[in-house]
């Protein structure tokens, strides 16, 4: 099969390359990949900016496919089911994480798309355990969002919760971003803002514009903090979701949210450390929790909230592009033009 193979590491290094079919083992199912999304790490593996893949691997770790093949002893799937899957083939099975259900978090975790094969391929096999059944009404394409909207539900509503009536700011308006935003509405906000900067204006925050969130803010033409706290009487937002990774916005995070708020951080900053306003953060008794990954719960409730169509993901899939034009593809999303992008084998 024909698959997009990250060689080496460094800059670019990527082609297309003819690589063996993978062949399931008793406890996998082989799927054909019908959509895969490019994550935003994607782009970074392939600009060189994050180094934490092993090449030569077959990126991609978002997908939904269909079961072309099952292991001996697969009991719970068969032939022709349409599956979506965590992004790994399991953990060690040993550890505090995997004894406890956190497999997502197990250190020795098989990551598929950066440390083993990926779904930039026609193919790939997963374990049973991994896999989450697409219930018909589902389309491939809004499946294939399953993956950042469960990272984005363990992060918002898993580990922090969104109440009913809190006022909820979204920093930054990725599809991280714009799903934090849609995904905090279906949670019962009372009000959600989401911002974007220049370069978000044509494409991410016209879409934000077009998506049910109440208030859409590019941070260089409106003081976003004094926009805040005029929508909230001068206290503050209960919640702010960081889904942009940028120091500046960070820093204003704490400056926006009210005393007792709480701060969800899912961006990636791609540094080790930067500042943070510590005695604004004290004064405010902030709660800020970190998160990455996805729980077994919040990819039952991804799937659960795209087929009940509470997700608006045709705003927040732009393009789809068969898998050989990928380079098409990654440059739309490094030029900001495109938002998610969905590559077809
Ligand atoms: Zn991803
Ligand atoms: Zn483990």
């Amino acid at each position: 099969m024909e698959a997009l193979v990250k060689t080496e590491h460094g800059k670019g290094f990527m082609t297309i390359q003819e690589v063996d079919t993978p062949v399931p083992d008793k406890n996998e199912v082989l799927i054909k990949i019908k959509a895969a999304g490019i994550c935003g790490s994607d782009i970074h593996f392939y600009d060189g900016s994050l180094t934490h893949c092993i090449p030569p691997v077959i990126l991609g770790h978002e997908f939904s496919g269909e079961i072309v093949q099952v292991g001996d002893n697969v009991t719970r799937f068969s032939v022709n089911d349409r599956v979506v899957s965590e992004p790994h083939k399991g953990g060690c099975g040993l550890c505090r994480f995997c004894h406890t259900g956190q497999t997502e978090v197990c250190p020795e975790k098989r990551a598929i798309g950066y440390k083993i094969d990926g779904v930039f391929a026609p193919f790939i096999t997963m374990p049973e355990a991994s896999l989450h059944p697409i219930p018909d009404q589902l389309s491939f394409e809004h499946a294939a969002l399953a993956e950042p909207l469960a990272v984005v539900i363990k992060g918002v509503l898993e580990r922090v919760r969104v109440n009913p009536e809190d006022f909820v700011v979204v920093l930054g308006c990725g599809p991280v971003g714009l799903l934090a935003a849609n995904a905090a509405k279906v949670a019962g906000a009372q009000s959600v803002v989401i911002t974007g900067t220049d370069l978000d204006e044509q494409t991410r925050l016209k879409a934000a514009r077009e998506m049910n969130i109440d208030h859409v803010i590019n941070v260089q033409q409106d003081n976003l903090k004094e926009t805040i706290l005029s929508l909230t009487n001068g206290i503050g937002a209960d919640l702010v979701v960081e889904a942009c990774g940028v120091e500046a916005a960070i820093n204003q995070a704490f400056d926006i949210i009210r005393i007792d708020g709480r701060i969800a951080a899912i961006g990636h900053t791609g540094r080790e450390s930067l500042s943070m306003p510590w005695e604004t953060a004290l004064h405010k008794a902030a709660h800020v929790t970190w998160s990455f990954s996805s729980s077994w719960s919040s990819w039952e409730k991804a799937v659960s909230m795209l087929s009940e169509r509470k997700i608006e993901a045709d705003k927040i899939i732009s393009h789809t592009y068969p898998l050989k034009e990928w380079g098409t593809a990654f440059s739309a999303l490094e030029k900001l033009e495109a938002i998610k992008v969905l590559l077809v084998p």
